[in-house]
């Protein structure tokens, strides 16, 4: 029985004021432990995000790590310093990077591979562009992506691994894929995990939907088989966020 888990991305929002104003109020709502509730909040706030929720069970993450361990990488952060800080999970590839950053599938795998030795949780974004799927292509990009993300991660850590399917055309956009839709490319990924490991090891690993959720479409996609929670933008960032993360305890 996998839990489900909801995840904030801050993205490049709130000063420390503001994440403990807002953290003060949902860790209020998150007192029970059936659903896990992290924030990925930038790096700024990730020690104001710790201290408030020091007493609860509420996951602290990052969204972003550098690849190597040290050294000349002007203004990026490492997973040492990530450590350092008490972070317990990171975003990587999400479509921002990729599309802003040049993040491959490639550095992907790298950042993938760091956090699981560090024993941060990735979670890995992988989606495709609306051209894309309209082309047909999406299955087979999403198929790469997934195995490129998971090349060299054994077996034996593959089940602490997320996997967040974020279709581009559904981010920050308002529109949401239709659950059926969004449940379609959820299976399709944990079928392609239970080709890399195995059915058993597939049935572990947490898939979660990305791209505008919010209080009103939550529910119908966390009752989605193969949906096991979210990767929550723009709605991540107001106190109606409890609102979907009651949705998943349903
Ligand atoms: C995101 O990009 O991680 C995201 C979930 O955005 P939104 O929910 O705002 O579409």
């Amino acid at each position: 029985m996998r839990k489900k888990i909801v995840i904030g991305n801050w993205k490049m929002n709130m000063t420390r004021g503001e994440t403990k104003s807002l953290l003060t109020i949902v860790k209020e709502s998150v007192k029970d432990n059936t659903v896990d509730v992290a924030f990925a909040v930038p790096f700024t706030d990730i020690e104001t995000a710790r201290d408030v929720l020091e007493d609860t069970n509420i996951i602290v993450g990052a969204q972003n790590v550098h690849t190597e361990p040290r050294g000349a990488y002007t203004g990026e952060i490492s997973v040492e310093m990530l450590k350092d800080l008490g972070v317990d999970c990171c975003i990587v590839g999400h479509s921002e990077r990729r599309k802003y950053f040049g993040e491959t599938d490639e550095i992907v795998n790298k950042k993938a591979k760091v956090l699981i030795e560090a024993n941060i949780i990735p979670v890995i974004c992988v989606g495709e562009t609306l051209d894309e799927r309209e082309q047909g292509i999406h299955l087979d990009l999403i198929r790469t992506q997934v195995k490129k993300a998971l090349a060299d991660i054994e077996s034996t850590r593959a089940e602490e691994v997320i996997i967040a399917y974020e279709p581009l055309w559904a981010i920050g956009t308002g529109v949401t894929a239709s659950s059926e839709q969004a449940e379609e490319v959820c299976s399709f990924i944990r079928y392609i995990v239970a080709e890399v490991y195995g059915v058993s090891i597939s049935e572990n690993v947490r898939i979660l939907y990305v791209g505008s959720v919010n209080e009103n479409n939550a529910k119908e996609l966390f009752a989605m088989e193969n949906i096991d929670g979210a990767l929550v933008g723009g709605a991540s960032l107001k106190p109606t966020f409890i609102e979907i993360i009651n949705a998943a305890k349903e």
